[in-house]
């Protein structure tokens, strides 16, 4: 009997899934750096265009280093099916805009990466469709804001930039009660943390620009779910709007894969050390990290995340403040990407968050002395003291 790869181990997955090899036997999966595919006939490309027979037509909808990547992460999620797109926004955007329509209504948690609410708040809206914003850990407001023609609602848990954590289950059920669909964006969790889909979401969508490349080089996005609903409601957006993930970026994503657990785990580690460094400071107002028992949803995280993250914000209570600390830096760079091998600092306020008004940032609680640390993969000593050389200059 042949082995059923979901039924190996999360390391077996990362390494191994997806794997399809050519006829010449290679170890590392092939580049298939190529638009488009020839037929033995005419005959044959019929049968390709018709769906009778299975294969590929045309870089902008599928390519086989692309499947690898789409498949061997689709393992890894638990997901029946995964869609790669060109960069984490074009697995948003096609998420949202293949769910809803003119007269539709979303309902959106509040935190969200900027360009997110940009396009939630900004571009959808221009097709009719109108959104509320809640507090994503307040169930009462979501039950509140859904409405009869409510067909969407979309969480990043946890959010950018202060780590809120929304209850999935819960949210997910009251979703459902509504008719909606729930898409989770699993960015900061990872999918070695956290699976939305077993807990409940509908849509799980990822910029693997962050962890699954992890290593700095290139964009790239997925959206993942059940079989036949991704087919009814993605297949077409994607052939035909075109946000498809190249081929190469897809090789360099499917290799990124081969390690994620192993990043993760290390960046993780060296995370949770650096934040009780960071909480321990007199110059630290207030540390938020999900591995740390002090975080405001610590119960939500010990039910739906195994793990804590590589990512941590601390209020450093003014802008200047939080400026000295990022300027003290040595190591850590100063930039504004996150689950990198490399430890990366941002100002959200002045960075990733500067579009947002002044009202909406504060409604989210950031204020201009937080400062948000992605934490990567040097020694955990290097990287305590050179946080801790910042925030005695901060
Ligand atoms: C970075 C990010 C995105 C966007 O991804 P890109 O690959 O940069 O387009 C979306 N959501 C979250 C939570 C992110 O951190």
């Amino acid at each position: 009997m042949s082995e059923d790869p979901r039924d190996w181990e999360v390391e077996t997955r990362l390494v191994r899934g997806g794997l399809a090899r050519s006829p010449y036997g290679e170890i590392s999966e092939a580049l298939f750096l190529t638009q488009s595919f020839a037929y033995e006939s005419a005959g044959a490309a019929d049968a390709r265009f018709s769906g009778d027979e299975p294969g590929f037509i045309y870089q902008r909808f599928g390519n086989p280093t692309t499947q690898m990547f789409e498949d061997r992460l689709a393992l890894l999620e638990g997901a029946e099916a995964c869609r790669a797109t060109a960069s984490g926004m074009a697995a948003v955007h096609a998420a949202l805009t293949g769910l809803l329509r003119a007269g539709d209504h979303l309902v959106a948690g509040r935190a969200l990466f900027g360009s997110c609410r940009w396009i939630i708040a900004e571009w959808l809206p221009r097709f009719g469709v109108e959104t509320t914003f809640v507090d994503a850990t307040d169930l009462e407001a979501w039950r509140a804001a859904v409405r009869p023609n409510t067909k969407a609602f979309f969480i990043e848990s946890p959010a950018n930039p202060l780590l809120e954590v929304a209850s999935v289950g819960a949210v997910a059920a009251i979703a459902h009660e509504a008719g909606a669909r729930l898409v989770v964006d699993n960015v900061f969790a990872t999918p070695i943390f956290q699976k939305p889909l077993v807990l409940g979401a509908d849509i799980v969508v990822y910029s693997a620009t962050k962890h699954i490349d992890g290593q700095g080089r290139v964009l790239g996005g997925a959206i993942l779910g059940n079989a036949e609903f991704m087919q009814e409601t993605y297949r077409d957006i994607l052939r035909h709007t075109g946000p498809a993930l190249s081929p190469f970026n897809s090789w360099v994503l499917l290799k990124g894969l081969e390690t994620l657990e192993l990043r993760v785990r290390r960046q993780t580690e060296n995370a949770g050390k650096v934040a009780d460094v960071v909480a321990d400071h007199r110059k630290s107002l207030k540390t938020v990290y999900c591995g740390r028992a002090d975080h405001p949803q610590a119960a939500v995280i010990a039910k739906q995340m195994t793990g804590g993250g590589n990512v941590l914000a601390f209020d450093l209570g003014s802008r200047e403040a939080a400026w000295r600390f990022l300027d003290a830096l040595q190591i850590v760079d100063i930039s504004n990407n996150l689950g990198d091998a490399k430890s990366m600092a941002t100002h959200p306020s002045t960075t990733t968050h500067r579009s947002l008004s002044e009202e909406d940032r504060l409604a989210i609680g950031l204020t201009e002395g937080w400062v948000r640390v992605s934490v990567g993969l040097e020694g955990p000593n290097d990287l305590i003291r050179d946080v801790s050389r910042a925030l005695d200059a901060a």
